[in-house]
């Protein structure tokens, strides 16, 4: 039989904030306008740095200060960001379900946080290394099986990234498992190298990467899914406990913003990303189930909502890393992020 723990019951909404250096190139270019006040608060600058300070004079920057969970500045290391979300990892082995998603524009560094470099590695690599190191140090005798698979939503079009040339997935309802993708490949893994390589092997796959214009590039969505399913035996028999980890590097949110930033609605359905969309309604359904108690959370909007759903709801913790950059250009897209951040919180 498959029961939820009884540990957790409700879904969480963790909100932390990520800023990135500036770049190279951005050096030469760009003012740094971001000011991490502590661990937990941030102050946009205004690109107009005179006008801004006699705002702090002032005392008039409140609407541009902005609080979260956590608040990472530019020397920070995905594995800072990872310390404070291990718990929720660790809990995939004990049969709960979680979700960590970057958001942020293009460029912010959002891909940069879920998988990393060699040097810095990202939050899928951190999340699988403590997975199988939680199940070897695991003195119960209970079994556990680890799967994985890693899809991407293009243009609301599902494709296995652990197919050499995927066609199009289609979503179906399981009266079992729910939501699936039929047909998406799930690999039975025994060590996280052995995920690491196929998560390598995804994403050279992934439509970013094979293109260099970004119009193209900031519409994937990528989602690496871990499912840990732990078998228990006890006097009155087995029972097994399955959680789902569900890792996500999102499309670029100026998808998501060009939509309010003229107070119209576009029609015109090459521009809009729809998945970002409805993920966007489902966060802030989220965080007011979270403050205010039940909310509707709309997850059939979308082929991602739809793909999350587990993850997102019942006893599901959400952690949303909003990442930003610091460079003055980005401006409006780093007030869109934290403004969408803020009120996911
Ligand atoms: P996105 O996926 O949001 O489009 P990327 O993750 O590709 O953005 O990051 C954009 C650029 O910034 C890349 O060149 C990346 O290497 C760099 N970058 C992002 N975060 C950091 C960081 N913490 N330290 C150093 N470079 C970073
Ligand atoms: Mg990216």
């Amino acid at each position: 039989s498959i029961r939820p723990p009884a540990s957790k019951q409700t879904a969480t909404l963790l909100v932390a904030v990520k800023c990135r250096p500036l770049t190279g190139a951005e050096r030469q270019r760009s003012r740094h306008i971001i000011q991490v006040l502590d661990d937990k608060n941030v102050v946009v600058l205004d690109p107009d740095l005179s006008k801004d300070y006699l705002d702090l004079i002032q005392n008039r920057t409140k609407e541009r200060r902005y609080s979260f969970d956590h608040v990472y500045a530019p020397g920070c290391t995905n594995a800072d960001v990872y310390k404070n979300i291990s718990s929720t990892i660790a809990g995939v082995i004990q049969g709960l379900n979680a979700t960590v998603f970057a958001y942020g524009s293009t460029g912010s560094g959002k891909t940069y946080t879920m998988v990393g470099t060699r040097k810095d590695p990202g939050l899928m690599v951190l999340s699988l290394h403590t997975i199988f190191d939680l199940i070897k140090k695991d003195e119960s005798s209970d079994t556990f099986e680890v799967s994985c698979s890693y899809l991407e939503v293009y243009n609301e079009v599902i494709y296995d990234l652990l197919e050499k040339s995927s066609g199009h997935l289609e979503l179906r309802e399981d009266p079992v498992h729910g939501i699936i993708v039929a047909g998406l490949r799930s690999i039975k893994v025994q060590s996280a190298d052995r995920i690491l390589e196929l998560l390598n092997l995804g994403n050279s796959r992934r439509k970013t990467e094979s293109t260099e214009a970004n119009v193209t590039s900031s519409r994937s969505h990528a989602v690496l899914e871990i499912t840990v399913k732990r078998k228990q035996k006890n006097q009155y028999g087995a029972q097994i406990l399955r959680g789902k980890l569900a890792l996500v590097d999102l499309a670029g949110s100026e998808r998501a913003s060009e939509t309010n930033s003229n107070g119209q609605k576009f029609r015109d359905g090459a521009n809009i990303n729809r998945s970002l969309l409805a993920l966007a309604n489902c966060i802030n359904a989220l965080g007011k189930q979270h403050k205010k108690g039940l909310a509707y959370v709309p997850y059939r909007n979308s082929k991602l909502t739809r793909i999350l759903k587990d993850g997102l709801s019942g006893n599901s913790q959400t952690v949303m890393v909003a990442t930003i950059s610091p460079a003055d250009d980005q401006y409006h897209h780093t007030i869109n992020t934290l403004k969408y951040a803020d009120r996911a919180k």
